[in-house]
């Protein structure tokens, strides 16, 4: 069979082969503990599943319109007058299903052959891909725990040549945990304007922040930049509703519709029930959210503290999201069973053969020197998981 370069430009998943593994150690009846998950732990808050049986009962089952219903774009336009300050109308907004493929749309309208992105790293996993999927070219702008996982202008600026298109990042940061403040977004605005960029600002994991930080989008920075700037958010996991498939683009008019455009021959747009359930989570109460980011904070705090406590780690504590992303190159260079740890791949798999411990390794995000914990676990299996960790480590040879 001959298959399209374009797929054939995508890379193999490289967290497959460390999954598989644990998946079989699971298997053989072996006890892992998973720290690898992207989604919260928790389940959809009762409101929101009542909305969605509601949804069905009533038989809200046929298609909506393309963008989505006009009762969530319209949550969702107050939602960012309330939250965010900013005015949006029903015709800026489009629903999808998930952010990632607000993220896609986006890419295939905007992008193509010759085109340049940049994507600071460390960076969420299918950034580079989706690019690469709509011809363009990624490229990859990286940043130290030094400077908290943060770009400044002047690094991106270096990477701009007569190509580039866009900038695109997510705040708070999947994996890293860190988030720009408004003086950091500053920065980023003038250098988007000065060089005449589309920013998409991938802003979902927004309520899950810490120790009063206070989240600030992009577009928030003045009317300028927000003309510049796609955001992209969604319900996922401020809302524990990753599987509810519902993400959304607030843009230019002019973006909006070539994206409603292609999703019109795409997905004919999101599903009817999980868009009624949307409108429940971003207009009633807001209790289950502020519950699970408390909750999300003390295992954080349990987290951090036992992971900068271990031999030659090093973690940055996280103002945002569920994952921890501590620097464990301190093990490299060091020897398990016979072979050298080399790298994140290596480590996470000494990590999951040695402690049955499966992390993420912070190559598939572009930051080798890491790996991503993530604390969307019971405190359990966090204090459990962290012990197995910490042994490991310690018994790691020369
Ligand atoms: C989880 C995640 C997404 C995708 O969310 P869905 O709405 O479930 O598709 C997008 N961006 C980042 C940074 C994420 O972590």
């Amino acid at each position: 069979m001959k298959f399209s370069q374009r797929i054939q430009n995508v890379q193999p998943s490289m967290t497959m082969s460390v999954t598989d593994l644990a998946r079989r150690l699971k298997a053989q009846g072996e006890d892992v503990i998973g720290f690898g998950a992207g989604e919260p732990d928790f389940h959809t808050p009762e409101n929101i599943k009542q909305a969605g049986i509601e949804a069905i009962r009533s038989n809200q089952t046929y298609y909506t319109g393309v963008s989505g219903t006009d009762e969530l774009r319209d949550a969702i336009v107050a939602k960012f007058k309330n939250e965010n300050g900013l005015d949006y109308e029903r015709g800026q907004i489009v629903v999808s299903c998930g952010a990632k493929q607000s993220f896609y749309n986006l890419a295939q309208v905007l992008w193509e052959e010759g085109d340049e992105v940049l994507i600071p790293a460390p960076y969420w996993v299918s950034y580079p891909d989706i690019v690469a999927l709509a011809g363009a070219q990624p490229v990859i702008v990286p940043t130290t725990a030094e400077n908290e996982f943060k770009a400044s202008p002047e690094q991106l600026q270096a990477a701009v040549t007569p190509k580039t298109r866009a900038l695109v990042f997510s705040s708070p940061c999947n994996p890293s945990g860190a988030a720009y403040t408004r003086k950091e977004l500053e920065g980023l605005a003038e250098f988007v304007l000065r060089n005449n960029l589309l920013a998409v600002s991938d802003e979902i994991y927004e309520h899950l922040v810490y120790d009063g930080f206070k989240h600030v989008g992009l577009a928030e920075i003045g009317p300028e930049i927000k003309k510049q700037t796609a955001v992209i958010n969604g319900v996922s996991k401020g809302y524990a509703m990753t599987g509810w498939r519902i993400g959304y683009l607030a843009a230019e008019k002019e973006i909006a519709a070539q994206v409603s455009k292609l999703q019109g021959q795409l997905t004919s747009g999101a599903c009817t029930i999980s868009q009624v359930a949307s409108v429940e989570a971003l207009t009633g109460p807001q209790e289950a959210v502020r519950k699970m980011r408390d909750e999300f904070l003390v295992r954080r705090n349990e987290m951090v503290q036992r992971l900068n406590a271990m031999d030659g780690v090093s973690c940055y504590n996280p103002v945002g999201s569920f994952y921890t992303f501590p620097d464990v190159s301190g093990a490299y260079g060091k020897k398990f069973e016979g072979k050298t740890i080399d790298g994140s791949l290596a480590f996470t798999e000494f990590l999951l053969k040695q402690a049955k411990v499966a992390v993420v390794p912070g190559v598939a995000f572009g930051a080798d020197r890491h790996v991503r914990i993530s604390f969307a676990t019971s405190m359990d299996n966090i204090k459990r998981g962290m012990d197995r960790m910490a042994e490991a480590i310690s018994s790691l040879a020369d």
